[in-house]
């Protein structure tokens, strides 16, 4: 399994690198904050997981670095997780 890029700019953010079938995906979570818990009831905790985005990449946003493997050709998509409702 090929490295995946550690970005010195995403340490401070819940955020990470996955290859897929030729693909690599950079994954973001937002988590809830104070604010968050008073503005949504049905959230529970500070820190807790309240959406999760999945973004086909080519380079690294945060740095500029083409990551290894992939895809030289690519159609932007993305796929949005809300686990801030029932
Ligand atoms: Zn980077």
């Amino acid at each position: 399994m090929k490295d995946l890029h550690y970005c010195e700019n995403m340490k401070l953010v819940d955020a990470w690198y996955e290859h897929d079938e030729g693909c690599f995906i950079l994954n973001l979570n937002r988590v809830a904050t104070e604010i968050d818990l008073q503005e949504n009831h049905y959230l529970e905790e500070v820190g807790q997981i309240i959406e999760t985005i999945a973004i086909k990449v080519r380079y690294c946003p945060y740095c500029g670095k083409k990551v290894d493997g992939a895809s030289t050709s690519l159609s932007p998509s993305f796929v949005h997780y809300d686990f801030s409702k029932w």
